[in-house]
């Protein structure tokens, strides 16, 4: 195999990806960070890999992807006090960069799909683009790092998509050419890092996620474990948890959690 394009990448200005990890094949990227996040890695680390054995998404499903066409990656916080609610933030202003990296690196307008991922809207229809994953991890009891882990369907022909997920798109079916990947994690890493700076010093990002959110005021349904609902997705509030007003007028909140949302 020719060396990857990431096998010397690392970034010289910055915090976010100063240590960068690169890996041709592992489990999951996020699940080799939370070693190193448990034996106590700093702030700013990122892994990254070609190929994933075991990559994960919400609710034990599984993020497909062929060798060495995606952007499969995780990152590294340590989030301030409070904590629940910076770690939110993190994970908001995460879906703004990757939007940001997107359209400067692809010149493609997209939309969140809450919580976490990233599609692109069509008459009636959606693709997914991107997935994002957060993980909280313990020390002593307390919440101490987050985990973001993201997979970004880059070059993968149009052919290989229905292999991954019924509704899967990339970088590469949308514009018609290939993409270069380190560009567009070079783009993500620096939009990320100077979010969560402002962010820390005091700028909510839920403003500019919400606005940023696919399917408000639109009917949708809301899978459950046990149930599907349907209703209008009105808004989300404060803390990003969907606002569901259901047929018989009543309004239901969903924690981000285990849900899924669907049109
Ligand atoms: P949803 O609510 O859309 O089901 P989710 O947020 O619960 O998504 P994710 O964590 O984004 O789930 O990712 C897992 C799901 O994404 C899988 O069940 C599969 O349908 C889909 N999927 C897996 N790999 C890819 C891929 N490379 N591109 C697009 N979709 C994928």
């Amino acid at each position: 195999m020719a060396p990857s394009e990431f096998s010397h990448y690392r970034r010289v200005a910055g915090w976010l990806g100063r240590r960068f990890l690169y890996l041709e094949r592992t489990t999951s990227t996020s699940e080799v960070l939370r070693h190193l996040a448990e034996e106590g890695a700093a702030e700013g680390v990122v892994t990254l890999a070609d190929e994933q054995t075991a990559g994960r998404g919400r609710l034990a499903r599984r993020w497909e992807a062929p060798p060495g066409a995606s952007l499969l990656f995780s990152l590294l916080f340590r989030p301030p006090e409070p904590f629940a609610y910076h770690a939110t933030r993190t994970t908001m202003l995460c879906g703004l960069a990757l939007r940001q990296a997107v359209a400067l690196g692809a010149g493609l307008t997209t939309s969140l799909k809450w919580p976490n991922d990233l599609i692109i809207e069509r008459a009636g229809d959606w693709r997914k683009l991107a997935g994002m994953l957060s993980e909280i991890g313990m020390a002593g009891g307390r919440p101490a790092f987050l985990i973001v882990g993201i997979g970004l369907n880059v070059n993968i022909p149009v052919e290989s998509l229905s292999r991954l997920a019924p509704n899967a798109t990339s970088l590469l079916a949308e514009i018609g050419h290939d993409v270069g990947r380190v560009a567009l994690l070079d783009t993500f890493l620096q939009r990320t890092e100077s979010l969560v700076e402002r962010q820390r010093a005091g700028w909510d990002p839920l403003v500019q996620w919400r606005a940023g959110l696919a399917w408000r005021g639109r009917m949708v349904q809301v899978h459950l474990p046990t149930e599907t609902l349907a209703g209008v997705a009105e808004d989300v509030d404060a803390e990003g948890a969907l606002l569901l007003r259901l047929p018989d007028g009543s309004r239901r909140r969903f924690p981000v959690g285990d849900v899924s949302l669907r049109l």
